[in-house]
């Protein structure tokens, strides 16, 4: 094309009437019209909008910059898909759009939209009526285009699907406070009952469905607690699969399931920001425990412990811990954990309350602890240990000096570490604990791992704070692959269409976050530098940082922090995040010492001994044999996790889930622009847009189009049987060149703005 018709073409495109988008920034993007056509005046093009805001704005763009992506406004598309359900439908897919498009279905009160083969899902923070039986059978055996965009079509989706006896997962993602776990939570009910929707009389449900809806309330009451950002936020990540029975058998049902969690939070044991809680169980156990029992395990309030009341916030404004610890102990009950078992976790969960008030005092520089602290002597009754033993190591390291062993003062900062990471242990190994004895209870059949499984991961999205420590690099890095998995999927999939439309492609490129995940996990990466350091006595936070800025200046993802000598940033996918090394390397061990670890295994309580598992052995004090260098680092047992879930969903049919906060303050449809576009950004939804938009993102069966186009030719052809040759001659009289299209086997494909083409000339004539 001559470069003046490309620009009477687009001053076609821009004529008076015209809406585009303006970036705003309390909005995100704001409409502006266009109040006259524009005027090409020497080497410029100039454009006059009305802002919706009120305020006029003027366009000027050089001619010869016009080609260049971004220089002109951005174009909205026709009213027609103000409220599309799927927003991979706009005639023109861009930011604006997108973001256009989810504030009107929200505002509308329609929280979910699809992106193609994601479903956003928009958090109301208000009770919907759309979460009911009744609902869910009208999304019983139905396709995803005869129902409008919901979980429950989701959950269809999958059920469906592992009917024919293929694997699914559903990887739900978003920020704290976006609606994952409650996601999860809709998709489990939807699955234990997908049996029975479609047939008449009533919905029952299996002690397997039953014993799999248990579950929640038992990782929620252990790994969940108030945040800023949410007041149920679970602490860790999740995939459960739900097994199902040979759908061949017919009578499907549930018959088993299994947990997997990753990265518990330890810090919140030991301490909480200001307005936030520790875990629920906590509290509830302080609340609920029955007078007797409280007198056994000497509890008090939340107020009367250190590890409980540094937010300030132990009671919550909606929340009955009473009521609450009722529903963990039935949950318990209904999982078949019996009542003595539950009291005995509640006693190490007291233990650790305990052992947060042990007073650490400084005796001429050295720690030291009274023998009748009172918190001590409880603490060591109820976990059964030596009080003497438990105070010595303590307050005492042992080092060698050739064949000679040394007992040394600590000081009382290290005696408060030891004295926090044992409360730490025991607690991690207690949730472990209890995933196993939910994993036990959920595979109630012989084998029920033999037949196909639905998963769902409930996990962080990307995490970027004002300050980034260790917690948010292995939450990123997790995302991170996630993300590769999503690209090569999404990309998988449009590609897989071109090929079965038999139409004529090139490869499409998109940015591949490759280099980002090798800076992280491949060798010499990040992970086994940080290992390595780990492992060395003279490592420390600074020089680990050191030696990743000589180390990754040759990473494309990797940059040294302009400021201070414990950061450093990684370009992810999302946005460049700086990381605040300190505490990197302790939090990649977080272990205890060998001697306390041989207190611990010293201990007369059963329980806790069966808890802790491989670490209660008795170490053999004196000969300090090392096993904090040994044993497998957090961030090395992370990474093994992510991969093993990479195979797992690799061989599974993939759904998305991205949810979304709109707004900070939990406001009931309140929709904050520039919040949504970051986490638009954050999960990847922009990014897949970018590559539907680099192939042919706007595809229409024959069938579809010729019956909303033909109008555009004369009415002898309406009827014409063939509706590929309608499509063909409808195309080829409106638009005029080949390369914005492609007709496929059962199909026409178009590149992005062609489906607002039409649809004008469509406006026109009727
Ligand atoms: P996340 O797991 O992403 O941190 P949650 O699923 O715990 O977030 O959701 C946070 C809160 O938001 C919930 O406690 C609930 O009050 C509200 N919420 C989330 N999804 C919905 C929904 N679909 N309908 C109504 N409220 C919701
Ligand atoms: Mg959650």
């Amino acid at each position: 094309m001559h470069q003046d018709e490309f620009v009477a073409s687009l001053l076609l495109d821009y004529r008076l009437g015209t809406i585009a988008y303006f970036p705003d920034k309390t909005e995100g993007w704001i409409t502006g019209y266009a109040n006259s056509d524009p005027v090409v005046d020497g080497s410029t093009v100039q454009m006059q909008f009305q802002l919706a805001n009120g305020l006029p704005h003027s366009v000027r763009i050089p001619l010869a910059s016009l080609t260049k992506e971004g220089s002109l406004p951005p174009l909205k598309n026709p009213d027609l898909l103000d409220q599309v359900e799927d927003l991979s439908l706009l005639s023109y897919l861009h930011e604006p759009a997108v973001l256009y498009g989810l504030r009107n279905r929200f505002t509308a009160k329609q929280i979910y939209t699809y992106s193609g083969m994601v479903l956003i899902a928009m958090n109301p923070f208000e009770k919907l009526d759309m979460y009911s039986s009744d609902v869910m059978k009208e999304f019983s055996g139905k396709k995803r285009d005869e129902v409008v965009p919901h979980v429950y079509g989701i959950a269809e989706e999958c059920y469906r699907a592992m009917l024919d006896g293929k694997n699914q997962s559903v990887v739900i993602s978003g920020e704290s406070g976006a609606g994952k776990t409650q996601s999860t939570r809709y998709i489990m009910q939807y699955l234990a009952l997908a049996d029975s929707l479609g047939k008449n009389g009533n919905l029952g449900s299996s002690s397997t469905e039953d014993a799999v809806l248990a579950s929640n309330p038992i990782l929620e009451a252990f790994g969940n607690a108030k945040t800023t950002r949410n007041d149920n936020s679970s602490r860790f990540g999740k995939f459960i699969q739900l097994f199902f029975s040979d759908p061949l058998l017919g009578n499907v049902r549930i018959t088993g399931a299994q947990v997997k969690t990753y990265l518990l939070e330890r810090s919140r044991l030991i301490s909480q920001p200001d307005t936030e809680r520790n875990y629920h169980i906590f509290y509830q156990l302080c609340a609920g425990a029955p007078l007797a029992e409280k007198e056994e395990l000497g509890l008090g309030s939340w107020e009367s412990y250190h590890y409980l009341r540094q937010g300030n916030a132990g009671v919550m404004p909606k929340v009955d811990d009473v009521e609450e610890f009722k529903i963990t102990q039935e949950a318990f009950s209904t999982l078949g954990v019996k009542v003595s078992v539950q009291w005995s976790i509640f006693k190490l969960c007291a233990a650790l309350l305990h052992i947060g008030n042990i007073i650490i005092s400084d005796s001429g520089g050295a720690a030291s602890i009274s023998e009748s602290d009172s918190s001590l002597m409880k603490a060591c009754e109820l976990l059964g240990l030596s009080s003497k033993d438990f105070v010595k190591w303590i307050t005492k390291k042992q080092t060698i000096i050739g064949r000679e062993t040394y007992l040394k003062d600590v000081k009382v900062e290290s005696a408060v570490i030891a004295r926090d990471s044992v409360a730490k242990v025991i607690y991690t190994k207690l949730f472990d604990y209890l995933v196993q004895i939910i994993n036990k209870n959920l595979s109630m059949e012989s084998d029920p791992f033999h037949h196909p499984f639905i998963g769902v991961l409930d996990i962080y999205g990307f995490e970027h704070f004002p300050t980034n420590s260790f917690e948010q690099f292995c939450i990123n890095y997790a995302n991170e692959k996630l993300q590769q998995e999503f690209n090569a999927h999404v990309f998988r999939f449009e590609q897989e269409d071109y090929v079965k439309e038999a139409i004529q492609w090139t490869q499409i490129s998109f940015s591949d976050n490759l280099p980002c995940i090798q800076l992280i996990e491949g060798r010499g990466g990040i992970l086994s530098l940080l290992d390595e350091e780990t492992r060395l006595q003279s490592g420390t936070d600074a020089t680990f940082v050191q030696k990743l800025n000589s180390v990754g200046s040759g990473n494309q993802c990797y940059a040294k922090a302009r400021f201070g000598t414990t950061q450093f940033v990684v370009k992810h996918y999302a946005v460049d995040v700086t990381y605040n090394s300190t505490g990197f390397l302790e939090k990649n061990v977080d272990s205890v010492s060998d001697e306390l670890k041989g207190v611990l295994g010293a201990s007369t309580n059963l329980f806790l001994k069966e808890v802790l598992g491989e670490d209660a052995k008795e170490v053999v004090v004196g000969r300090k044999v090392t096993s904090m260098m040994r044993a497998p680092t957090l961030g090395t047992m992370f990474k093994a996790s992510l991969l093993d879930l990479m195979v797992t969903m690799r061989a599974t049919e993939c759904h998305y889930i991205r949810c979304i906060k709109p707004n900070a303050s939990k406001k009931p449809f309140e929709f904050d622009g520039p919040m949504v576009l970051s986490q638009l950004r954050a999960c990847g939804v922009l990014e897949t847009i970018k590559i539907s938009n680099a192939g042919y993102p706007n595809k229409l069966t024959y069938t579809q189009f010729a019956a909303r186009y033909c109008i555009l030719v004369h009415s002898q052809y309406w009827d014409h049987a063939d509706k590929k040759e309608l499509t063909q001659m409808i195309v080829e009289s409106v638009l005029t060149d080949p390369r914005k299209y492609q007709f496929g086997k059962t199909k026409v494909f178009f590149k992005m703005g062609q489906v607002a083409f039409f649809e004008e000339r469509r406006k026109d004539r009727v």
